[in-house]
C-alpha cells in the first residue's frame, strides 16, 4: 500500500515537473556563480516605469536571479526606435513603432556557446494607445512577459481559453500582470548550473540589436524580407504559435539574434 501511495506521488510530482516546463528553447545567461544580477536599462517614458520596476522587481523574487534597473536609460527617440541592448545587459524601450501588427517583442543574442550575451525589449505605444490595450492589466503582462523572455522563459501556455495560470507567461484576457511559481522554478532549472564565464555586464560582448520594426517583408530595408538574414532585421521565421512567433538572424561569426513575437490580437 505504502509503495502505491509512492508511486503514485512520484507521478504526480513528473506530470508537476513536466508542466513546468516553459524555457525557451535552451537560451539562457552565463554565469560563474549561482545567482547573477542583470542590469536593465530603462529607456522608456514616465508612463511605462512603474510597470516596467515592477516587473523587474517580481522576477527578482527568483533565487537565481536578480532583475537590477539602471532607471539613467535615455529616452531619446533614436535609443527607442532601435532600442539596441548593451553588451552584457538589456534594454526596455516603448515607441509608438507604428502598425507593425506586433504588442512586444524581446530580442536575445546568443554567442557561439550558446549564451545570452545581450537583450532588448520593445513595448509598441501605437496598439498600447489603443482602448483595448490601453490599461494597466495589459501593460503590466506584456512588460512582464517580454522582460521573462530576455531571461529565457516561454509561455506556460498559448491558448486565450484556457482557465487562467495567473502568470504573465500564461495568454489569457484579461492578462495576468505576475510571474507564478510556476515560473520561478522554470528560471531555478535553467539556471541550475553554472559556466565557465559571465555572459552578463560587460563579459562576452554581444552586438546586436532591435534595429526593424518592421515584420519581415513589410518595410525596413530589403534585407528583411523572409528567408534573408538582413543586417538589422529579425531574420526568418521559426515558427508561429498563435499569437506568437520567433524569427532568427545568424551573424557571419555565428552569433544568433532571436526575436520572440507577440502579435497584436487580429494580426
Ligand atoms: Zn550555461
Ligand atoms: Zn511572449
Amino acid at each position: 500500500m505504502k509503495k502505491a501511495l509512492v508511486a503514485a506521488l512520484v507521478a504526480v510530482l513528473i506530470s508537476v515537473a513536466s508542466y513546468a516546463n516553459h524555457s525557451w528553447s535552451d537560451y539562457h545567461w552565463a554565469r560563474t556563480t549561482a545567482s547573477f544580477d542583470l542590469t536593465f536599462v530603462n529607456s522608456t517614458t514616465n508612463d511605462w516605469d512603474q510597470y516596467v520596476s515592477n516587473a523587474l522587481s517580481d522576477w527578482s523574487d527568483s533565487t537565481v536571479l536578480n532583475m537590477v534597473e539602471d532607471a539613467g536609460g535615455s529616452t531619446s527617440r533614436q535609443v527607442r526606435r532601435r532600442c539596441k541592448g548593451p553588451a552584457g545587459a538589456v534594454r526596455v524601450c516603448n515607441l509608438a513603432y507604428g502598425n507593425t501588427g506586433w504588442l512586444g517583442i524581446a530580442g536575445i543574442s546568443i554567442d557561439t556557446n550558446g549564451h545570452i550575451t545581450t537583450g532588448y525589449t520593445k513595448l509598441n505605444d501605437t496598439y498600447f494607445s489603443q482602448t483595448y490595450y490601453n490599461n494597466s492589466l495589459w501593460k503590466q503582462s506584456v512588460a512582464c512577459q517580454e522582460v521573462g523572455h530576455n531571461v529565457g522563459l516561454d509561455h506556460q501556455d498559448e491558448d486565450f481559453n484556457n482557465g487562467s495560470l495567473f502568470s504573465c507567461m500564461d495568454y489569457q484576457d484579461p492578462p495576468h500582470g505576475f510571474p507564478n511559481a510556476h515560473d520561478y522554478v522554470q528560471l531555478a532549472t535553467i539556471y541550475g548550473h553554472t559556466d565557465s564565464y559571465d555572459s552578463y555586464d560587460g563579459g562576452d560582448s554581444g552586438g546586436g540589436g532591435g534595429g526593424c520594426n518592421a515584420p519581415p517583408g513589410k518595410g525596413c530595408n530589403k534585407g528583411d524580407a523572409p528567408g534573408n538574414n538582413g543586417a538589422t532585421g529579425w531574420g526568418i521565421s521559426l515558427g508561429r504559435r498563435g499569437q506568437s512567433e520567433t524569427f532568427m538572424r545568424i551573424d557571419p561569426d555565428g552569433t544568433r539574434h532571436i526575436v520572440h513575437v507577440t502579435w497584436a490580437i487580429g494580426h
